[in-house]
């Protein structure tokens, strides 16, 4: 880009959105710090920006002596973006404004694993009742992100689906989407969007290296390190649920043997409990039995937590994290989870790497997949208000 005025303009106003968008509410001396950016060339960006209804100027709320301070932020209202949580049985839609926070939120049952169109027309079907609820316009949203529950190559956005999600090998879902709804649409595996979701809201904020670990129907890990969410040469990283942790074990989805999914979802759980009971035990019902302490479920669970300790305890001696984040529907089990898990982690990895390390629950839960894909459209709203604006 050459340094014509306009371009020099334009260059500041992306370094002015990127600075709110990341920080939240600053002030001016705050802004010029962030950005580099001259007083004056400050004070002409924050007065274009804000009259286009962008940004904001107000008291903080901080100060009780005095006239408070004044800060600028992000119009919340400014715009808008989506994001899709597809698990295997369900499609989440999150609407969120420009300051990430979920203004609309509305599931639907669908069987994601077994057809890409009925799920797609699901999605479709929830943006548009989002779209008239909240009386927005669709001009307003930014983009639709999707966390799905199965790798996602990172060139091609395509699912690798073989096995895991068979209805969606070879599928296309981000064009799929745009056709069906007229949004700009990303597509990425569920645990990176839980990982993107907990540094910004929840409870890895601030921390450079995580690891998050959902364990839902599939399992699956979103990894940052030394800030940044490592991917790898396809995109791949952090298939945890399909490391072999029993080589005698039950045969896996993805065609392996033993694989820490088939012992540790709530699914597999639940399917051992079924067997050794001879009746059908659901993953709610299991949840329940697992509350109310039942030894059986709280059996099969800690030995759950047990096989996790030690996958997790591999991730740490690799990977260096500071921080673990369990999330997923098992996680709800709390310390008949999380015990297993921190003996198994102290049991199998050097003590200078689990000295430090904390394993905790989500702050966001369920909602973080769905959370997190809307947060990376979100990102890139600096960019997306400033083509075209200058
Ligand atoms: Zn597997």
């Amino acid at each position: 880009m050459s340094a014509t005025p306009a371009n020099m303009r334009r260059l500041g106003r992306l370094r002015v959105l990127q600075a709110l968008s990341e920080v939240g509410e600053v002030s001016r001396g705050d802004l010029l710090q962030l950005t580099g950016l001259s007083r004056a060339t400050i004070s002409s960006l924050v007065a274009d920006l804000a009259r286009e209804g962008l940004v904001r100027e107000q008291s903080s709320v901080a100060s009780r002596l005095g006239r408070p301070p004044l800060v600028v932020s992000l119009v919340p209202s400014a715009g808008y973006a989506f994001g899709l949580d597809l698990g295997h049985d369900h499609a989440r839609l999150i609407l969120s404004d420009l300051a990430g926070t979920p203004i609309w939120d509305d599931t639907a049952d669908v069987d994601v694993d077994s057809s890409a169109e009925d799920t797609v027309a699901a999605a479709a079907e929830l943006v548009q009742a989002a779209l008239e609820d909240t009386e927005i316009e669709r001009a307003s949203v930014l983009g639709l992100g999707v966390g799905i529950a199965c790798p996602v190559d990172r060139r091609t956005g395509m699912p690798r689906a073989d096995g895991i999600m068979p209805a969606w090998a070879g599928t296309k879902p981000a064009e799929m989407l745009t056709g069906r709804t007229g949004l700009r649409t990303l597509v990425v595996n569920d645990a990176n969007a839980c990982v993107v979701a907990e540094r910004r809201y929840g409870v890895a904020r601030h921390c450079d290296d995580v690891v998050y670990l959902r364990l839902s129907a599939g399992i699956g890990a979103g990894v940052v390190c030394d800030g940044r969410m490592l991917l790898g040469h396809d995109g791949l990283v952090g298939e945890l649920g399909h490391i072999s942790v029993d080589p005698r074990g039950e045969v896996c989805r993805c065609g392996n043997r033993g694989c820490l999914e088939t012992i540790a979802s709530p699914a597999a759980i639940a399917r051992l409990l079924s067997r050794g009971w001879g009746r059908t035990v659901s993953h709610t019902e299991l949840m329940a039995l697992v509350r109310d302490g039942d030894r059986g479920a709280v059996r099969a669970v800690e030995d759950a937590g047990e096989a996790v300790g030690r996958t997790l305890a591999m991730t740490v001696m690799t990977l260096n994290p500071t921080l673990v984040v369990v999330g997923g529907e098992l996680a709800a089990a709390g310390n008949v989870l999380f015990d297993p898990i921190h003996r198994a982690l102290r049991r199998n990895s050097l003590s200078d790497l689990h000295g430090e390390l904390r394993v905790i629950d989500s702050a966001l839960g369920d909602s973080a997949s769905a959370r997190g894909a809307a947060a990376l459209v979100l990102a890139e709203a600096p960019n997306l208000l400033t083509i075209d604006k200058v």
